[in-house]
C-alpha cells in the first residue's frame, strides 16, 4: 500500500503539494490513502495531530462525485471547512441553521457527476434523523455519485470508549445501504476491543486498519504522590510551572468544576496566567478562552475533561492531572495533548488517596463499571515498571520501553524506594475492619487509615511512625492485590466507599507482603 505505481499517484502527489503544500506524507498516510483510493474499508488510528484529515481530503479531491464526512461536534466541521476553503477547495456542512441556499447546493451537487462541492459534513444526528437528506443520500448513492464515506471521531461508535454516541451507533446503516461505497474511520484512540466492537457496528469487519505507533518518544510521564491538602498541590504546581515552563502553555485537568476554580485562583494568586473551563462556563466563555489559550494571552488552562475533542494547539509543554481519571484511555489522550509538536513535553499526574474513592463513587454512580478505572489506580501505584511499557502494553503493544535516559519517572529513577514487609500493616487494616464491622461501623478508606494512625500510636508498636502517606499506599497495594475490596453504599444524595475483605485475603494467612516505599518519607523504626 505504500507503492507509488497506483493510477492515481501522480495526481495524488500533486495535488498534495500543490493544493496542500505539503511535501511528504507523514508514516501511515499513503497506506491509507492508496487502500481507501482501491475503494477498500479503511480503519485509521493515529495520534492527534498526526494528520488523519488529509486521509480523506485528499482523496476527496481527486476522486469524482462527493465525499460524505461524519464529525460529531459542529465546531470541528467549521474548523475543517474553514481549513479546505483557505487551500480553495469547496466543502460544505449541513447543520441546524445552514441557509436554504446552502442546502440547495449541496443537494445539487449530490446529484452532480462533477460536483461543486467536494465535501459535505454532517453530524450523525442527520443520518439517524433527517429523512430529507437520507433520500437525496440514495440519489447520490445510485447515481454513482457517493465516492467515499468518513467518519471522524469513528470510536464514538463503541460502547467500550469513552466518548460513545448513541447516534453514531445508527452509522451501521451506511454499509448496509451503500454497499460499494468505501468507508474510512478515523480516530486518535485505540484499544483492541474498541477497534474490534467499531468494525462489528460499522458492519466493515474485514476492512484494513492502519496505525501510527502509539507511543510518542517525546513525552515524559511521571506520577507524583499527591501532598495532603490544597495549598501544597498548587505549590507544587506552581514551583514545577515557573521552574521549567516559564511562559509556556499547559492544560491543568481537575475532576470537577469546583475543583477547576479553586486551582486557577491560587494559580493566579502566583502571578501565572489561567482560566477555566468547564462544563458550566457558557459557550462565548469557553471559545473566549480557548483562543486566549491559542494565541499565549493565557498560560495555563484548568479544565474538566469537557476540555478535549477538537483541541489542537502544537506546542503544549505541560499537561498536569490534578486527579486521576476514570479510565487509562482518558489519560492517555488528555495526556496525549502534550507536545504535538514533537517537542519534549511533561505529563504528570498528582495520585491521591481521597481522589481515588471520589473517582470510584462517580464512575459507580455512572453505572461504567469500576474496572477500567482500577487499571488506573495500578498504573499509579506503580513504582517499577517503565511506565510507557505499561501504557503500550494496555493498548495491546509489547516491547515498548522508554529509551535511556529514561521518558517516565520509574526509568529516571524519580522515584526512591525501599522494599519493606508490611504484612503486620496489612493485618492490622484487616483487624481495624473486622472489630469497626463488629461494632455495625464500616469504614470508608480515609477512616480506615486514620484508625490505623490512631491504633498504632496508642498501642505504641513499631508502625507508629508509619506516615500517612505510608498507610495509604498500603491500603492501594492491598487493593491492587484483591486483599481488600471497595463496597459501594448508595445513598440518595451519594454513593460512600467503604472497604471491605477482598477474594484474596487468605494469601495474608501464611505469606508475607512486600512493598516498596518511599524513601523521603518517614519509616518504621524496628
Ligand atoms: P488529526 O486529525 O490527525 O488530529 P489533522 O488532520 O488536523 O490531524 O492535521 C494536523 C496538521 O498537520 C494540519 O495542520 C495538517 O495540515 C498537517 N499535516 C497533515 N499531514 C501532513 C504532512 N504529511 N506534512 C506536514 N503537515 C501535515
Ligand atoms: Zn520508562
Amino acid at each position: 500500500w505504500s507503492s507509488k505505481n497506483f493510477p492515481w499517484s501522480a495526481e495524488l502527489d500533486k495535488t498534495l503539494q500543490d493544493v496542500f503544500q505539503i511535501k511528504h506524507f507523514h508514516p501511515v498516510q499513503l497506506q491509507a490513502i492508496n487502500s481507501t483510493m482501491s475503494k477498500c474499508d479503511v480503519l485509521l488510528i493515529m495520534s492527534t495531530g498526526g494528520g488523519k484529515s488529509l486521509c480523506f481530503q485528499l482523496p476527496a479531491i481527486i476522486s469524482k462525485g462527493i465525499t460524505l464526512v461524519v464529525t460529531p461536534l459542529v465546531s470541528l466541521m467549521e474548523d475543517q471547512v474553514l481549513n479546505l476553503k483557505q487551500y480553495g477547495i469547496k466543502a460544505h456542512m449541513l447543520k441546524a441553521d445552514s441557509s436554504m441556499d446552502d442546502v440547495m447546493e449541496v443537494y445539487d451537487s449530490m446529484k452532480s457527476p462533477n460536483p461543486q462541492v467536494k465535501l459535505v459534513y454532517v453530524t450523525p444526528e442527520k443520518i439517524s434523523k433527517s429523512k430529507q437528506f437520507m433520500s437525496h443520500l440514495d440519489k447520490c448513492y445510485k447515481s454513482g455519485n457517493l465516492s467515499r464515506i468518513a467518519i471522524d471521531e469513528v470510536h464514538c461508535v463503541s460502547q467500550w470508549g469513552n466518548d460513545f454516541r448513541p447516534d453514531y451507533k445508527m452509522l451501521g446503516i451506511l454499509k448496509r445501504l451503500y454497499p460499494s461505497t468505501p468507508i474510512i474511520g478515523l480516530t486518535a484512540t485505540s484499544t483492541n476491543k474498541v477497534t474490534f466492537d467499531t468494525k462489528q457496528l460499522l458492519n466493515i469487519p474485514d476492512c484494513l486498519v492502519f496505525r501510527t505507533p502509539l507511543v510518542r518518544k517525546n513525552l515524559f510521564y511521571e506520577v507524583r504522590p499527591k501532598p495532603t491538602t490544597h495549598q501544597k498541590v498548587v505549590q507544587d504546581i506552581v514551583t514545577t510551572i515557573q521552574e521549567n515552563f516559564k511562559g509556556e502553555s499547559g492544560i491543568i485537568y481537575c475532576i470537577s468544576c469546583r475543583n477547576c476554580t479553586d486551582v486557577c485562583n491560587s494559580l493566579i494568586k502566583s502571578g501565572i496566567r489561567a482560566a477555566v473551563y468547564h462544563a458550566r462556563c457558557s459557550a462565548k466563555k469557553k471559545s473566549e478562552v480557548h483562543q486566549q489559550w491559542l494565541n499565549n494571552e493565557i498560560q495555563v488552562i484548568c479544565a474538566t475533561v469537557a476540555f478535549g475533542m477538537g483541541i489542537n494547539k502544537p506546542q503544549v509543554r505541560f499537561v498536569i492531572h490534578h486527579s486521576i481519571s476514570k479510565s487509562v484511555e482518558n489519560y492517555f489522550q488528555e495526556a496525549g495533548r502534550a507536545g504535538r509538536d514533537g517537542k519534549p513535553s511533561l505529563c504528570l499526574l498528582y495520585f491521591g488517596f481521597w481522589d481515588v474513592f471520589r473517582q470510584t463513587s462517580m464512575v459507580f454512580r455512572e453505572r461504567t463499571g469500576t474496572e477500567n478505572l482500577s487499571k488506573v489506580v495500578k498504573f499509579c501505584h506503580n513504582l517499577k515498571t517503565c511506565r510507557v511499557e505499561l501504557l503500550a502494553n494496555h493498548f495491546g503493544e509489547v516491547n515498548e520501553q522508554c529509551q535511556s535516559p529514561g521518558m517516565c519517572d520509574v526509568c529516571s529513577n524519580l522515584q526512591k524506594t525501599t522494599k519493606k514487609d508490611v504484612t503486620e500493616p496489612c493485618k492490622v487494616l484487616l483487624r481495624l475492619i473486622k472489630s469497626n464491622s463488629m461494632d455495625g461501623n464500616r469504614l470508608t478508606g480515609i477512616q480506615l487509615v486514620d484508625a490505623a494512625i490512631r491504633d498504632s500510636k496508642n498501642r505504641k508498636t513499631k508502625w507508629k511512625d508509619l506516615s500517612r502517606h505510608e498507610w495509604q499506599r498500603i491500603v492501594f497495594d492491598m487493593l491492587v492485590n484483591g486483599f481488600l475490596r471497595e463496597d459501594y453504599h448508595l445513598t440518595s444524595r451519594s454513593t460512600i466507599v467503604y472497604l471491605t475483605y477482598g477474594r484474596n485475603v487468605r494469601f495474608l494467612l501464611n505469606n508475607k507482603v512486600m512493598l516498596d516505599l518511599h524513601d523521603n518519607i518517614q519509616q518504621p523504626k524496628n
